[in-house]
């Protein structure tokens, strides 16, 4: 049986570990939060003190963690994961980064004769816990190969979008049509609201014709018409404000560096800044529908 290591255990990071043990995997963990390594010691998982320690003996290790910042560090900082794996070890980030990091990264571990590839991941909390993720994987084939039968524990969908860097590209495009489709999603509810429109029968119209979308079906950012989401319980993220801040500056420099037009996207971008900075930064990113109806 495969040992994995796993590093970043927050929203998404603890439930994918989860339904790793659940699989049947050994799991070696490290997080900076000391809970959801106690709720992992309680499934079996063993503890430990430092990417390098938690990289000791492993086959493989996974990282979901905020952003390229944490991943440089835990992979290539002085107790980080390139120092504590003595064997080719096959390392999955599934974080979402910038392209430059993961190539970077994945290329410093091939040099020290490891694998590494990016795997970034959409689906949500709900997706984590219920293992129906999706995966965005930049690999040589080879190595997608390796990791299919892992992540295939973790999601339903697994994609080879291509070489390192190209799962990030995948998820910074998703990302950026997600954080559009939110915001519109919820001026179309702010404004039904003042046309008087009841907003269980806006989502069941809208919900059936051209409006439809994820940000409607399963996130939608209204209470009630679907009770998992996060505007049922008071827009606690989930999928925090100020990662889908990061995506978003994530998309804005790959759209500057290709020159590539982004005129709605930077609004998008500007829109979700101000409710960062308003206060909605640890909100959930579908709680910018309070915001937009104090403009
Ligand atoms: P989170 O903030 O809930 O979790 C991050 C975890 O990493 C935390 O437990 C934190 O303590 C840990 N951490 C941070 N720095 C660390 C370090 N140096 N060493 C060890 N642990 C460290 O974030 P999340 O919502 O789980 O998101 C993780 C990644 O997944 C992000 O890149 C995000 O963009 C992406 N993502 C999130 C969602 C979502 O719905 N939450 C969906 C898809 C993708």
């Amino acid at each position: 049986m495969k040992k994995i290591g796993f590093i970043g255990l927050g929203h998404m990071g603890l439930p994918m570990a989860k339904n790793l043990i659940k699989a049947g995997y050994v799991l070696r963990v490290y997080d900076l939060n000391l809970d959801p390594l106690h709720t992992l010691t309680k499934m079996g998982a063993t503890p430990t003190e430092s990417p390098l320690h938690c990289a000791e003996g492993v086959d493989v290790v996974m990282t979901m963690l905020p952003a390229g910042a944490q991943v440089h560090s835990v992979y290539l900082g002085e107790n980080g994961l390139l120092r504590g794996a003595s064997k080719p070890t096959f390392f999955i980030d599934c974080s979402t980064i910038d392209v430059k990091t993961a190539t970077e990264v994945a290329h410093e571990a091939q040099k020290n004769g490891h694998t590494m590839i990016d795997a970034p991941v959409s689906g949500g909390v709900k997706g984590a816990e219920a293992a129906t993720l999706t995966f965005m994987v930049g690999a040589g084939k080879e190595a997608f190969d390796c990791a299919k039968p892992i992540l295939e524990n973790l999601g339903k969908n697994i994609f080879h979008a291509g070489q390192n860097g190209h799962g990030q590209a995948a998820k910074i495009c998703n990302n950026f049509m997600l954080a559009a489709h939110m915001i519109i999603t919820s001026e179309a509810f702010n404004l039904g609201q003042r046309l008087g429109l009841d907003a269980q029968t806006l989502f069941e119209i809208t919900s059936k014709s051209s409006g439809q979308s994820w940000s409607l079906t399963s996130y939608c950012p209204v209470p009630g018409p679907v009770p998992a989401s996060p505007a049922n319980r008071a827009y606690e993220a989930g999928f925090a404000a100020s990662m889908m801040y990061k995506d978003l500056g994530l998309a804005a420099q790959a759209a500057h560096e290709t020159g590539t037009a982004i005129p709605l996207g930077a609004k998008a971008t500007d829109l979700y800044k101000d409710y960062c900075a308003q206060g909605g930064k640890d909100k959930d990113f579908s709680g910018i529908i309070e915001y937009l109806k104090t403009l």
